[in-house]
């Protein structure tokens, strides 16, 4: 019987490792590896952020920042050239992720709804290149190239069959390709010093909530995640067991989570010297954020002090992107950016207010502009 259970635990191992949910970290190792500039300027980086947020107390945005993006669609195989519909619903994911206007903040637990952020930050498809020339904000390339590895970001080079970035003080790329080695994605953290890889890669069965994309890791939360990164964002368990990520409203916690544990996921930090127990109980890992390792429908906020993280960010390593725009009357893209507002409340058809994890049932969204949507989170 033990050995029976050793062999499912073994194997079930194996099941989550199977694919590889964040390239970040090693990229970053890399980075600072091969290039000494980059680890220089990235050692500065939680201290200028740091600064930066004192300097900036109240952190008060006066407007939305809306990020202009080229999606670089690098396709061997035809399905690998995913639609443009499921370009637009990884756009619509990321808007109402970091807006927190997605169908399923009411998963959030309780205990931390109110530190749960509406961050601020939008996200479109460029409506001009960077010569000034209309476009779609979507690159397709085709290659010879049956997968890309993570190793010296061959996917963002024409050289080695890639697409080269659009100028990257100005624009987000996003590349999406066959990664293979089951990686779902990748991200370079900003610093002070000009990165030539700069960006966020997703591979192509992880990019938005339609056509190609793939149970569990089909509801856009990769680049959800990845952006984070590329906003400065660490994972909650920071590097290593028991880190730092730099935000306090986080829960210190041991690792990561996968798949969705049920609330609260205790975990324990435990320094042996010291009584009591040191674990995170009551409320436990925080694996509904973003920055976790969890199915995408376990997902479902950024905190406070990670919006705060990632503003800082654009304000100091990406600042020219506060001035970019997608707004151009001469194209004819279809609008998919979501408007300044704010949720009120839930509730259901009968008018109850619903604040407790809800599936497969009818909910209305009441925002403070005055518009109401009915929604359902399907799981
Ligand atoms: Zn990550």
């Amino acid at each position: 019987m033990k050995n029976l259970f050793i062999l499912l635990l073994a194997s079930l191992t194996l099941l989550s490792n199977a694919q590889n949910r964040c390239g970040t970290e090693a990229h970053t190792l890399e980075l600072i590896e091969k290039y000494p500039e980059y680890a220089i300027a990235k050692a500065k980086v939680n201290y200028q952020t740091e600064k930066w947020i004192q300097n900036h107390p109240t952190n008060s945005q006066k407007t939305i920042i809306t990020i202009p993006v080229v999606v670089h669609v690098v396709w061997n195989t035809n399905s690998e050239n995913i639609s443009d519909a499921q370009i637009f619903s990884q756009i619509e994911v990321l808007n109402n992720d970091f807006r927190r206007t997605n169908v399923d903040v009411i998963n959030t637990p309780s205990v931390w709804q109110g530190i749960a952020a509406d961050s601020e930050i939008e996200f479109c498809l460029a409506q001009t290149d960077q010569n000034g020339i209309a476009t779609t904000g979507i690159d397709r390339v085709q290659t010879t190239q049956t997968s890309f590895g993570m190793s010296g970001d061959p996917v963002m080079s024409v050289a080695s069959e890639g697409a080269d970035p659009w100028d990257q003080d100005y624009y987000l790329n996003i590349w999406v390709c066959d990664l293979g080695s089951g990686l779902l994605g990748y991200a370079s953290q900003p610093s002070s010093w000009p990165n030539p890889s700069d960006g966020v890669v997703i591979g192509y069965k992880y990019f938005g909530n339609t056509g190609t994309a793939q149970s569990p890791y089909h509801k856009g939360r990769t680049a959800t995640h990845e952006i984070g990164h590329w906003l400065n964002l660490e994972h909650l368990w920071g590097w290593g067991s028991c880190g730092n990520d730099q935000v306090s409203d986080t829960p210190k916690q041991e690792t990561e989570n996968y798949s969705c544990p049920g609330f609260p996921a205790i975990s324990s930090c435990d320094d042996p010297l010291t009584t009591p127990i040191e674990d995170n109980a009551p409320n436990g890992d925080m694996f509904m954020n973003y920055m976790d390792y969890t199915n995408d429908a376990c997902m479902n906020l950024f905190t406070a002090g990670q919006k705060t993280r990632m503003i800082s960010a654009i304000n100091q390593y990406r600042s020219n992107l506060i001035y970019n725009t997608c707004s151009n009357p001469t194209t004819n893209i279809i609008d998919i950016s979501i408007t300044n507002k704010k949720l009120v409340k839930i509730v259901d058809v009968l008018g109850r207010t619903i604040s407790d994890k809800t599936t497969n049932t009818p909910l209305f969204y009441i925002y403070n502009n005055g518009t109401v949507e009915k929604k359902i989170i399907i799981e």
